[in-house]
């Protein structure tokens, strides 16, 4: 027998783990997203000890099929795309099959599932990706997922864990994001008994922002719209005077997907000209809609990097679009040609 095996679908699991669960929060944010792209209005995330010791996401959406809740965890197993034209047309935040088989190879998962109109829902536990015990449960709206003892199977990813503030805020800083990519959807994030976030989801950025950064804050913004041929982008961003010491505080949202892009936050703060002091930065939310054949975003396992067909038309765009704003409020001078 030659010396090359392939490797087994559990080993194959934890290595994948490696690039998609790097930390607690890249678990919440695939766990949200799987929730989001199942269609909820609610999403409920709780966790303790900055989610290495449980992380659970419920939510309200279409649930997983008494048939399939053990495919989910399946290697390279979706229900999101088909075929290869699927690829170019994404629209939902999912599409890899990687996250629900990757976070159980490193973890201890507990679901709980239900479909409206099926006659019972179902309960899956996984230790280290095996299935342990797969019974019949109630039916309820959704699906609930615990994960619990994250990297208790990976000694070398728990060493590389920072303090669990840092994991902590992490976290926020995602949920964060999460929400106001989806303002049309209520989060609540509690974090041991503390409550930490809570949106109305009622569809209005400005509320989720005025939850997320304060109501002072959100009462300092302008909007913004712009719209051409290829793009159209909405959003708030802050007068000048308001700025934080981090770019942290700008969020782009493509197609719903919050993503980082150096070049549109170059753009945004462009677009401010002169205004903004060294090493200050603005508050900014924008959503950018545009067909998904302009945007790959298969670049990176966990999908926050994209690449752009018509970027520096999109970049012009927001600096143009964002100069116009401020030069409206009388803000600041003409950029005219320099952009
Ligand atoms: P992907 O999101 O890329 O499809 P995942 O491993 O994250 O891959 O999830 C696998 C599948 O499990 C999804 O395609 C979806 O069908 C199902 N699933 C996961 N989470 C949920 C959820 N919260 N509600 C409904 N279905 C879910
Ligand atoms: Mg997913």
């Amino acid at each position: 027998m030659g010396k090359i095996q392939e490797l087994s679908e559990r080993l194959a699991n934890q290595i994948a783990a490696g690039e998609v669960v790097e930390r607690p929060a890249s678990v919440v944010k695939e766990l949200v997203e799987n929730a989001i792209d199942a269609g909820s209005s609610q999403i409920d995330i709780l966790v303790e000890e900055a989610g290495l010791k449980k992380i659970q996401v419920t939510d309200n959406g279409e649930g997983i099929a008494e048939d399939d809740v053990e495919n989910a965890f399946k290697r390279h197993a979706t229900s999101k795309i088909h075929s290869r034209d699927d690829l170019f047309r994404i629209r939902t935040l999912g599409f890899r099959g990687e996250a629900l088989p990757s976070i159980a190879s490193v973890s201890y998962v507990t679901v709980e599932t239900a479909v409206q109109g099926m006659k019972q829902g179902s309960l899956l536990r996984l230790e280290g990706g095996k299935v342990i015990e797969h019974t019949p449960a109630p039916l309820r709206q959704g699906t609930k997922i615990i994960v619990e003892n994250l990297f208790f199977n990976t000694p070398a990813r728990l060493k590389y864990i920072k303090t669990l503030q840092t994991e902590l805020s992490n976290i926020g800083d995602i949920v964060n994001r999460l929400a106001l990519s989806h303002p049309n959807i209520a989060f609540r994030l509690v974090h041991d008994g503390n409550k930490m976030l809570t949106t109305a989801g009622n569809g209005d950025l400005k509320q989720t922002i005025a939850g997320i950064f304060g109501v002072q804050t959100a009462k300092k913004l302008l909007a913004i719209e712009a719209k051409d041929l290829d793009f159209t982008v909405t959003g708030y961003i802050s007068l000048p005077e308001v700025t934080r010491a981090s770019r942290n505080y700008i969020s782009t949202i493509i197609n719903g997907r919050y993503i980082k892009n150096f070049a549109l936050n170059k753009a945004i703060i462009t677009g401010y000209g002169s205004k903004l002091m060294v090493g200050r930065f603005p508050i900014a939310v924008l959503e950018i809609t545009m067909d998904p054949l302009l945007v790959d975003v298969n670049v990176h396992p966990t999908k926050q990097e994209v690449r752009l067909s018509k970027e520096p038309e999109l970049t012009k765009l927001i600096s143009k679009t964002i100069n116009e704003r401020l030069r409206l409020e009388n803000l600041i001078p003409d950029a005219g040609e320099n952009l």
